[in-house]
């Protein structure tokens, strides 16, 4: 539930964004131009069509297992830039079977990984790292180049053979890696990390330079992924650096490719400055969990949300049984769960919400998934339902898909008597179905004060009782009408 109205005062503190070090990297000079390099694909026994099954059946588990972001700005940034580079794959190294898709996983580290045959996976934490377009671009088509290279069954070609249908299982602990992936893996999880996800020096040269001649055709400036990796690397200190252990340094990574974007022609710019959209839409999301979280979250049974959902954070703690009671005005006093914090106020609106729940958007308005908004409007007279169906109004501008579910029934809050109806909505952080309990009564000024407690749909449940016994808490001290 998002919500923009009279009654909202803007947040005091407009959110900060932590801005990418800016890395400046100085053209190497060299004498003599040279021609580009032609990279050549490895022998496979594996057939094209084979790559195709490969990736299909990892990606179908990469999808079930991993949140996605599926925020249309966000997806059609990296399909535009994906079907870009797809059109510049040079004519000898073109694979008409194979499937090109890209998708946005919502996880926090500075990663991307494609799949044999095709797809591809950007994590949401490496397009906040990026700082351009062609940033972006630039792991992509690196991504790119191994799926086209056929790196994963060239690998498996030389190296111990593995049967299509074996991988179930295998995707997310190949992603997470290390021995946590070890132990989310069921059996072996050389096949699919091993050959699809880590490569060595000589593939990871490949990739760079064909990465980079990809780019260049496609009007992005080559020497901006280099500038992506050493963003990586230099992010990568306080995290895991699960990128780099991939896609291992072949050797002098960013000479190599400024040396290569010295034989190239970037042709006709590609778009740019896009990518500040989608920052800005990312910014209001809950902020990704790490892919630990996430493997963490299913094996201990919880799901990352249905497949195909997206935005919400796995992590959202359920309510306390813990109680406390709060006064977030001289007039109202109620209870809420322990565990949920006062996350803004002001303006008549005090929003009670878990850690993970709520996001702070940009423009200073308040959004959150979980969690409870008390506010107040003014009302010059009115009945408590006229004044009621003006509040409903008021949030429909600004949640276009509000829809109130059934009538309303009487309620009593804090003796005296309110309303309760359901209401359904897509919920502008995540873009999954919301359920919202809205309650209202009438203060003795005639203005209406509010509960709205909003839950994603497959949560309602939960919250609906949580809400029931937070409107059953309240107490008005304003003079009784
Ligand atoms: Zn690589």
């Amino acid at each position: 539930m998002g919500m923009a109205g009279p009654f909202i005062a803007p947040t005091d503190k407009q959110r900060t964004r932590t801005a990418p070090l800016a890395v400046a990297i100085i053209a190497v000079l060299t004498l003599s131009a040279g021609a580009q390099t032609r990279i050549e694909p490895h022998k496979n026994s594996y057939s094209p069509q084979q790559d195709v099954e490969l990736g299909r059946q990892a990606a179908a588990e990469v999808r079930q297992q991993l949140p996605l972001v599926n925020d249309q700005t966000t997806e059609g940034f990296v399909e535009e830039i994906g079907q870009r580079l797809v059109d510049e794959i040079p004519d000898y190294l073109q694979q008409p079977a194979f499937r090109y898709s890209f998708d946005v996983v919502n996880l926090k580290e500075i990663n991307a990984f494609a799949l044999p045959g095709g797809p591809m996976f950007l994590h949401r934490g490496m397009i906040e790292a990026a700082r351009t377009d062609a940033e972006v671009a630039g792991v992509m088509a690196h991504e790119l180049s191994h799926v086209i290279l056929r790196h994963g069954t060239a690998q498996a070609t030389k190296g111990q053979k593995f049967q299509i249908g074996a991988i179930a299982g295998q995707v997310l602990g190949a992603i997470v890696g290390g021995r946590t992936g070890s132990v989310i893996s069921q059996g072996s999880q050389v096949g699919l990390g091993v050959y699809f996800l880590k490569y060595g020096r000589e593939y990871e040269r490949e990739a760079d330079l064909l990465g980079a001649q990809i780019m260049a055709r496609a009007g992005y400036d080559p020497r901006q992924m280099a500038n992506m990796f050493r963003t990586i690397e230099q992010q990568n200190r306080s995290a895991a650096p699960e990128w780099l252990s991939d896609h291992p340094d072949p050797g002098n990574r960013y000479e190599a490719i400024l040396r290569e974007a010295e034989t190239l022609q970037v042709e006709g710019p590609a778009p740019q400055g896009e990518i500040d959209d989608v920052h800005a839409r990312l910014a209001r999301m809950s902020p990704a969990p790490t892919t630990q979280q996430v493997a963490r979250a299913q094996q201990q049974g919880r799901q990352p949300g249905p497949v195909g959902t997206s935005g919400r954070t796995a992590q959202v703690e359920r309510p306390s049984a813990q109680w406390q009671t709060v006064e977030p005005g001289e007039f109202v006093r109620l209870r809420v769960p322990a565990n949920w914090q006062q996350t803004s106020s002001g303006g008549g609106t005090v929003t009670y919400a878990p850690q993970g729940g709520y996001v702070r958007t940009q423009d200073g308005q308040s959004a959150f998934t979980h969690g409870l908004e008390l506010g107040v409007m003014q009302a010059d007279g009115g009945s408590l339902q006229q004044n009621t169906e003006q509040l409903l109004q008021l949030f429909a501008r600004t949640n276009p898909d509000l829809r109130r579910q059934g009538g309303y029934s009487r309620t009593s809050i804090a003796g005296r008597q309110g309303l309760t109806t359901t209401l359904s909505n897509v919920s502008e952080v995540t873009g999954e179905r919301e359920a919202i309990n809205m309650s209202t009564v009438q203060l003795s000024d005639g203005s209406l004060l509010f509960l709205l407690g909003v839950a994603p749909a497959d949560e309602a449940q939960t919250y609906f009782n949580t809400f029931g016994r937070v409107r059953q808490s309240v107490q008005l001290m304003d003079r009784i009408p």
